[in-house]
């Protein structure tokens, strides 16, 4: 960093802190040379991930974008907005941990699909239903299966639980 008064290249930090919950760091300097004191900013750079659509296309990561998928796939289903929010934020630390300047949108579905699989069958299937390709339909359709049967499951039990409530046999 250059001193503004006298261009000497060498200085010495002699205050820094923290400026917007970390975002950037505000550094008081004092040059080597003359001992003129200046402030220097340093900021980290938003990276910017590029996502690959399936026709090869590229356009910018939108969290919004995202959120839009994940929040339609959760319509009327009975999960806290907290929880939610959650998942899209694992999600996009997942996209960007790696530090790649690009990834498929495919596989940012596998991404939310792998999240939503644990989190709410409905909302998995709904979204897979999107977002999946076509040679998938199988795992689709075997997925849909596995709830049918839970769902058949839980309302026989219920059914049973409320014949023998009323003491006759099911
Ligand atoms: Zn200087």
């Amino acid at each position: 960093m250059k001193c503004p008064f006298c261009h000497n290249r060498e200085s010495k930090v002699i205050d820094s802190r923290d400026l917007r919950e970390g975002e950037s760091i505000r550094r008081r300097r004092e040059c080597l040379k003359c001992g003129h004191r200046f402030t220097t900013y340093e900021r980290v750079e938003p990276i910017n991930v590029l996502v690959i659509k399936k026709d090869g296309n590229r356009e910018e990561y939108s969290r919004e974008k995202l959120s839009r998928g994940v929040l339609t796939a959760f319509t009327k289903r009975p999960t806290q907005a907290a929880q939610i929010k959650q998942l899209i934020d694992e999600v996009e630390a997942e996209i960007f941990q790696n530090g790649e300047l690009e990834i498929l949108s495919r596989r940012i579905g596998e991404l939310v699909m792998n999240k939503l699989q644990a989190a709410d069958p409905v909302a998995y299937i709904r979204f897979a239903s999107v977002y999946r390709e076509f040679a998938d339909l199988d795992v689709m359709r075997n997925e849909m299966d596995k709830l049918v049967n839970q769902e058949r499951e839980k309302r026989e039990k219920q059914h049973i639980h409320a014949a023998l409530q009323e003491g006759i046999s099911p």
